[in-house]
């Protein structure tokens, strides 16, 4: 069998199956699985890739029935069972599609064309030499005016990635970068987080969502609510209701599609290119093939799924469960989602986490969201390093990764 996508559901999905009678290909684009939820950190020179992204064929070493291919799946031939890939085609005899999402600039091409996404791991290494290469070239400014437009970050998009990566972005600005830039006046940075609503955190209890927002205002960072862009370019943002904001730093958080591998294939598609699955994660008329994670638009109680990790992992260790008693032609049964909850920092001491009827914020909710990520991180190694580099931060106020390292096809800044 095959499994597209080596991200939080294909991978599971593969561990489920360990001891089942099958033989699984693992197959993605990138050879690493990445733990989205701190990419963040990577952004806010606080985390080295490595400490969040793993070789996917160190992670598959356990499995003894899993194989791992570097290809980029096109399209598929559902009749002959064959995949369509960059490096050839594969036969499968049961397909697991999990190819996740991507950033969703709403066809918007100034946007796209202008601002920075934060959803793939050379997006973190962009935005981060990005944001360094801006601090440098206000540095040898000749202007305030300049100056204050090179410090100027307008972080599109009050969801948690947006919240997290602003409240980031402000503590490397005045606890960190400071220090490296006495000469700058950082009175001239602002943090703008521009929210197309009138809240932030669309999907927590009220009451967290008004914390998130006293906590960014105390750390200084300005909030635009109902805010909506209309387009972008290099010298900043314009609003739907007229306001502009001159900002050299535009990133993109306010929305995420699924991967248009679900068009590519020609199955029936629901709201933002997820693909109908069935009770059984079937798309319909295809018993053998699965869609989990992103890509699947499974409807619980008449409402699709969120895009979230333990919904991509729910469902792979259900699809797993199937597919082995597939094998023993066993019958399937169908998938029900349990929300664990969810959870957002806004850096230091500060996030919201909302556990069922448990409701935290501030510290308490900081520590839980500390807790909760660096038991999650991929691995062991990477939980020790990431520890440290939390620690040197908390108590040096200091953030080890502010280097400016361009690959050669990363031409921004
Ligand atoms: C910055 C950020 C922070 C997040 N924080 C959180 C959080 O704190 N909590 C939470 O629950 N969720 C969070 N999410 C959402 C979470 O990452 C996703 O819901 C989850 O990763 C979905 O799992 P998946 O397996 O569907 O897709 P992914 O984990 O995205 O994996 C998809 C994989 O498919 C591969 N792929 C894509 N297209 C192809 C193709 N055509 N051929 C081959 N391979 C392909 C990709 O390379 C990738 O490895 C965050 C997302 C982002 C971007």
């Amino acid at each position: 069998m095959v499994i597209v996508g080596a991200g939080f559901g294909g991978l599971t999905c593969a561990r489920a199956l360990k001891r089942a009678a099958v033989d699984v290909l693992l197959v993605d684009a990138n050879n690493y699985h990445l733990f989205t939820p701190l990419l963040y950190q990577v952004a806010s020179s606080l985390l080295d890739p490595s400490q969040i992204a793993q070789a996917v064929r160190s992670l598959i070493r356990p499995l003894k029935n899993c194989d791992f291919r570097l290809a980029r799946v096109r399209g598929a031939d559902f009749e002959r069972k064959l995949l369509r890939t960059d490096a050839g085609d594969l036969a499968y005899d049961y397909l697991v599609l999990a190819a996740g999402s991507e950033s969703n600039f709403f066809g918007n091409a100034e946007v796209e064309a202008h601002a920075i996404g934060l959803k793939e791991l050379p997006d973190g290494l962009a935005l981060r030499n990005w944001v360094l290469g801006c601090f440098e070239a206000a540095a040898r400014a000749s202007s305030d005016e300049e100056r204050r437009r090179l410090l100027t970050f307008a972080v599109v998009g009050g969801g948690p990635t947006g919240v997290e990566y602003a409240g980031a972005l402000q503590e490397l600005t005045h606890l960190v970068l400071r220090k490296d830039y006495p000469r700058l006046d950082l009175s001239l940075a602002r943090i703008v987080l521009i929210e197309g609503t009138g809240s932030l955190l669309g999907a927590f209890d009220p009451r967290l969502r008004e914390a998130a927002a006293r906590s960014l205002k105390r750390k200084d960072v300005e909030v635009w609510f109902d805010a909506m862009v209309a387009t972008a370019d290099q010298d900043g943002v314009a609003l739907k209701d007229g306001r502009r904001l001159d900002a050299r730093t535009v990133v993109w958080t306010a929305g995420v599609k699924a991967s248009d591998l679900g068009a590519a294939l020609g199955l029936p598609l629901s709201k933002g290119g997820r693909i109908r699955v069935d009770g059984l994660l079937n798309p319909a008329g295809h018993p053998e093939v699965f869609v989990i994670g992103d890509l699947a638009a499974y409807e619980q109680d008449g409402e699709p799924l969120p895009m979230l990790i333990p919904v991509a992992m729910q469902e792979a260790r259900r699809v797993a469960a199937t597919i082995a008693d597939m094998v023993h032609n066993g019958g399937a049964t169908a998938f029900r989602y349990r929300d664990p909850g969810i959870m957002a920092t806004i850096g230091r001491n500060s996030a919201v986490a909302e556990l069922g009827p448990v409701h935290l914020s501030g510290f308490l909710g900081w520590l839980m969201w500390l807790f909760v990520h660096l038991v999650n991180v991929v691995s062991f190694r990477s939980r020790i390093v990431v520890l440290v580099n939390w620690a040197w931060e908390y108590v040096l106020f200091d953030r080890p990764v502010r280097l400016i390292v361009r690959a050669g096809d990363d031409r921004r800044g």
